[in-house]
């Protein structure tokens, strides 16, 4: 079994690290607060005291940090991945970010002798710790075939989307719609409530017909309950929904309705709900 490194242990990589663990890989961790190590250390994990220094021990060395700031951050620099990552290492990115920052990293560690692929998910907390995320791989085919008994502990798919930054425009592209229909339902939401429906009624009725979709159905639930607990937080939302609309201007194509639920979400952000779940959009709205 391949040894494999990973850096970032937020909400998701923590529990992809652990799931890796868990499955016997044989993991080495980083994350910026060395902190947030000790609990993967305690599964059996060890740590190191840089990207650059897991990169040099191990095989595949995946990330999982906030946006392209950081992703850069981990890669470039003395003690960053490409510094350690020596001839033939793989480094996989499971970050959203944006396709010219997924360009910039992919030529930074092909540079340095090593191989990359790009990797972002769609799924959020629970499918991490379930092992079900979906896991959009574009880039070196030979380390996505080296990485797949790993993608197969993390993720319930893996397909494969070819040149790097493509996995990164699909994941915009998923995000992008998931913002969209988050912002209308909370203001179908709050439009219902304020008429005199009650918030079962409303989901009652959105659950049987069309529209029905198990995030309207669990995110409806957290804003009845006023329960904005993180699985995805906020302020990585409007990121994404950032970058699809700057995808859109890269290609001239307009995207009014996303533009619009972006400004949504820069008012939520604004109000200070950037660490609370992407629910607390609701907030601002009723
Ligand atoms: P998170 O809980 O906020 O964790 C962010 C991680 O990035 C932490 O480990 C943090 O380190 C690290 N980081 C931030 N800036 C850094 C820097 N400059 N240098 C080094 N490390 C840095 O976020 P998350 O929810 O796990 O999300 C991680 C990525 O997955 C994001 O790109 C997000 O868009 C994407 N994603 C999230 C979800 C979700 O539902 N949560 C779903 C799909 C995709 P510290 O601990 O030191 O701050």
């Amino acid at each position: 079994m391949a040894t494999v490194g990973f850096l970032g242990l937020g909400i998701m990589g923590k529990a992809m690290a652990a799931n890796l663990v868990n499955a016997g890989f044989d993991v080495t961790v980083w994350n910026r607060n060395p902190e947030k190590c000790k609990e993967l250390e305690a599964l059996g994990a060890r740590s190191a005291a840089s990207p650059k220094e897991v990169a040099a021990h191990c095989d595949i060395t995946f990330a999982m940090v906030s946006d392209p700031e950081a992703a850069l951050d981990i890669c470039q620099g003395e003690n960053g991945v490409a510094a350690g990552i020596g001839e033939g290492r793989g480094y996989i990115d499971m970050s959203t970010v944006d396709d010219a920052t997924s360009q910039t990293i992919a030529e930074t560690i092909t540079q340095a002798g090593g191989r990359f692929l790009e990797a972002p998910v769609s799924g959020t907390k629970k499918p991490a710790e379930d092992g079900t995320l979906i896991i959009l791989a574009a880039g070196d085919k030979s380390l996505y075939d080296d990485a797949t008994p790993a993608f197969d502990v993390m993720g319930k798919m893996a397909p494969f989307l070819g040149e790097v930054g493509q996995g990164a425009n699909m994941k915009l592209v998923v995000n992008m719609m998931m913002g969209g229909m988050l912002s209308i339902f909370s203001e179908g939401m709050a439009l219902g409530l304020k008429s005199g429906l009650t918030g079962d009624q409303i989901l009652d009725v959105v659950s049987a017909g069309a529209i029905a979709n198990p995030m309207f159905a669990g995110k409806g639930a957290m804003m009845l309950a006023e329960n904005y607990s993180t699985s995805f937080p906020l302020k990585h939302m409007q990121k994404d929904m950032r970058l699809a609309v700057s995808l859109g201007d890269k290609l001239d194509l307009p995207l009014p309705t996303a533009a619009t639920a972006n400004e949504s979400f820069k008012q939520a952000l604004k109000a200070g709900f950037g660490d609370e779940d992407i629910t607390a959009i609701y907030k601002v709205v009723k």
